[in-house]
Order: structure tokens, then C-alpha cells, then sequence
């Protein structure tokens, strides 16, 4: 079973498909249509630069009504290329792809590509639903929040308070309401203490600087 600790080198797929930098764009695409996939690493002698999505191809070739033809992977690919390490942990590679609004991580090794994840791979992952209940997603777009609501039972506008208190493998954890000793009636008491303290040291403040 995977788990939200488990390395990448366990969950990525290998065989990840390839064009070179100079590649025609046409030539992507039929590569994304012959293998039905999703993406396609751009590389420079070997070595991953950019990658090309069915996004970005609908951005910037279909809908700017650009021919084909006349473009190269270069002028199409999304850079500089984020990626991540085999021995990364699957939480890790889920706040990466959540912080730069991502749904495809290239996985590499000493600057060789060898491997690749998606964000719903990761959201497979044992556990990280549970972690990602208690992440904020102000900065996540609206693309991958979509895909994010298929996995939470509730979507997740019921599901992003945070607990201050309880985090797990560095992310904290989403507020256990009223299975947690701290949920009092409707609301948290640790948070209303919290926010009335907070409160005060501002009216303190406040009263401080008009003296
Ligand atoms: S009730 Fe408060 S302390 Fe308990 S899980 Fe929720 S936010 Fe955390």
C-alpha cells in the first residue's frame, strides 16, 4: 500500500515519454495521441528542460490559432521545469505540485529523468487527503482544486480550517471538530482563545499608540 511517507522511486511511472527540444510540435501531439498521455518531457541532450501538457497545448497553439507546423516543442513547453527526487516523500511532491499549481512532477536523478508523477497518483496516496485537509489552498488555481474536490467526500471549502495544534509528517492536520477534545459546542476552543488573546494585543496596541 502507498503511503504519504513513501519515497517516488516507489510510485512514478518510468517510462516516461520524450521529445528534444527542436522536436515540431506536431510531432508531441501525435506522440500524446499515439500513447494517450497527458504530457511529454522536453529534453536537451539528455537532459529535462520543459515540459509539454495537453494545456499548454490547447494555450498556446490551439487557441492562439497558431499552425502547428510551424512551431517547435521549444516554443511550446512550460519552463523551467519543476521536479522532484526519487527519494522524495509523496506529502513533499503533493506541496510542490500544490505551491506551483501543478498536476505532472518529473522525477530526477543526478539530472537524468527517471520517472514521473501525477497529482492524482499522489492523491491515491494514503494519508495525503487527510494532509491536505488541513492545507490552505488560497494559491491553488481553479484546475487543480477541481481535481482535488473529486477526492474529498465534502469538497474542500468544508474541509480547509486548520488545526493550530496537530501536525503530521510537517503539514498540519485538518480539525478533527467534534472528535477532538478541544471542539466545544460549535466552534474550537483552542482558536477562540487564540483569536481573543490576539484580539486583546491589539486593543492593547491600539490603546498604547493613542496615549
Ligand atoms: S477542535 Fe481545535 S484543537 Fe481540535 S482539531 Fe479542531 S482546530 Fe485542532
Amino acid at each position: 500500500m502507498i503511503t504519504l511517507s513513501q519515497k517516488l522511486r516507489k510510485i512514478m511511472i518510468e517510462k516516461v515519454r520524450t521529445a528534444g527540444l527542436d522536436a515540431p510540435v506536431q510531432d508531441v501531439a501525435n506522440l500524446m495521441n499515439k500513447y494517450q498521455i497527458g504530457c511529454v518531457i522536453i529534453v536537451d541532450d539528455c537532459k529535462p528542460v520543459g515540459i509539454i501538457t495537453e494545456r499548454d497545448m490547447i494555450k498556446r497553439v490551439i487557441c492562439k490559432e497558431i499552425a502547428a507546423e510551424s512551431l517547435r516543442a521549444m516554443d511550446v513547453m512550460s519552463k523551467p521545469l519543476v521536479n522532484a527526487s526519487p527519494n522524495m516523500r509523496a506529502g513533499d511532491a503533493c506541496k510542490i505540485m500544490l505551491e506551483w499549481n501543478i498536476k505532472k512532477l518529473p522525477v530526477v536523478d543526478e539530472g537524468k529523468l527517471v520517472g514521473l508523477v501525477t497529482l492524482t497518483d499522489l492523491l491515491r496516496t494514503e494519508g495525503v487527503i487527510e494532509a491536505l485537509n488541513g492545507c490552505a489552498l488560497n494559491g491553488v488555481s481553479r484546475r487543480l482544486k477541481k481535481t482535488l474536490e473529486i477526492y474529498f467526500d465534502d469538497g474542500i471549502k468544508k474541509k480547509t480550517r486548520r488545526c493550530p495544534l496537530m501536525y503530521k509528517d510537517g503539514m498540519s492536520v485538518g480539525c478533527q471538530l467534534n472528535k477532538c477534545m478541544w471542539w466545544a459546542g460549535d466552534e474550537c476552543a483552542v482558536t477562540k482563545i487564540s483569536q481573543k488573546i490576539e484580539l486583546e494585543q491589539f486593543n492593547d496596541e491600539v490603546s498604547c499608540t493613542a496615549e
